[in-house]
């Protein structure tokens, strides 16, 4: 793959940079605010790239939802069973 003049990871289409925006969000848990938020079509190299700004991609946005429901979810899992231990 041709490396692009923005030094950036490219992706030849918009499918594979949106997995790889999810992936990465997987891996290091960026949350909300930090880390890669989007993808974009480059002009100088014709590829995908990702972005930190702009709008947040919907797939990444439903995906942090659900993540973070999944979270408070375990969460309080683990609050009813030690309020049950404890008595
Ligand atoms: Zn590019």
């Amino acid at each position: 793959m041709k490396s692009c003049i923005t030094g950036k990871k490219a992706f030849i289409t918009y499918e594979l940079a949106e997995e790889a925006l999810l992936e990465a969000h997987r891996r290091y848990q960026y949350g909300r605010t930090s880390g890669p938020v989007a993808v974009y079509h480059c002009e100088d190299c014709g590829n995908y790239h990702l972005t930190s700004q702009g709008v947040m991609n919907e797939k990444l946005a439903r995906y942090l939802a659900e993540g973070k429901g999944k979270r408070d979810q375990e969460a309080y899992h683990w609050t009813e069973k030690m309020k049950k231990k404890g008595r």
